[in-house]
């Protein structure tokens, strides 16, 4: 499997990092996790190119992880591609809905399927995937594919979520903010850490980084590193990890 982090800023800009996106392929299939502002952009820079990404899946519908989601689609229609599937929490079939009613001119011109999913177990794009759900200022669906990833979305740390990503080779969460910032809905890398000691993990990616972070990512890391013994990297954009 190839995990590639195409945006790994968040909603305020460090004029590095797009918003949320992370490309999942295996075998032959690909799938697209979130599709924040820079992530089409992204997409045509990693040499995959949006022509080949005909599903989408949404952790959550701030506008950070959805905002290229109609950019996606008019691209996609531009080049001769005729679908899109969405799949996403509870509400996904109202955003879809409501984004093209704004921008009427963009109905019929693909074939959109919207489907959505809840906590448990499902199949999207060929990928068996595990839905758990995150705590976050609105529904938010973290992500496991097998043995191989698991993607926090938008999340403080807690136990439940530690243990849903308990196994993964590659764990990607959120980081927003160094411990100085007094943050609800996003964990800080103290709480991170915490919540991580004791788990076994091939190895953690903080992604979902304010430009708070920006110089002060060797303390976060020590921070985290202070309960957790384990390999903690921070995710850069089109950076593509393999695993097996
Ligand atoms: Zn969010
Ligand atoms: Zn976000």
């Amino acid at each position: 499997m190839r995990i590639t982090f195409l945006g790994t800023g968040s909603a305020m800009p460090t004029g590095e990092r797009f918003q949320t996106g992370i490309l999942v392929q295996e075998d032959g299939r690909t799938l697209l996790i979130d599709c924040g502002a820079g992530v089409l952009q992204r997409l045509q820079q990693s040499g995959v190119g949006y022509e080949n990404v005909s599903t989408v899946l949404l952790t959550h519908h701030h506008l950070d992880h959805v905002a290229d989601l109609l950019p996606l689609m008019k691209a996609r229609w531009l080049a001769g591609e005729d679908h899109l599937e969405i799949v996403g929490p509870q509400g996904t079939k109202a955003l879809v809905d409501d984004l093209l009613d704004v921008y009427e001119y963009m109905q019929d011109k693909l074939e959109v399927q919207v489907r959505e999913v809840v906590p448990g177990e499902f199949t999207v794009a060929g990928f068996d995937v595990s839905a758990y759900e995150t705590r976050h200022s609105v529904p938010c669906l973290a992500y496991r594919f097998g043995d191989l990833f698991t993607f926090s979305g938008d999340s403080e740390a807690f136990a439940g979520l530690a243990n849903f990503a308990e196994g993964s080779a590659i764990f990607a969460h959120d980081c927003s903010f160094p411990d100085d910032v007094d943050v609800s809905n996003h964990p800080t890398p103290d709480a991170l850490g915490r919540e991580l000691a004791g788990r076994e993990l091939g190895r953690v990616y903080l992604t979902h980084l304010y430009p708070h972070t920006e110089g002060r990512h060797d303390e976060m890391l020590e921070s985290i590193t202070a309960h957790y013994d384990g390999d903690v990297r921070f995710a850069e954009d089109l950076q593509t990890v393999s695993v097996e």
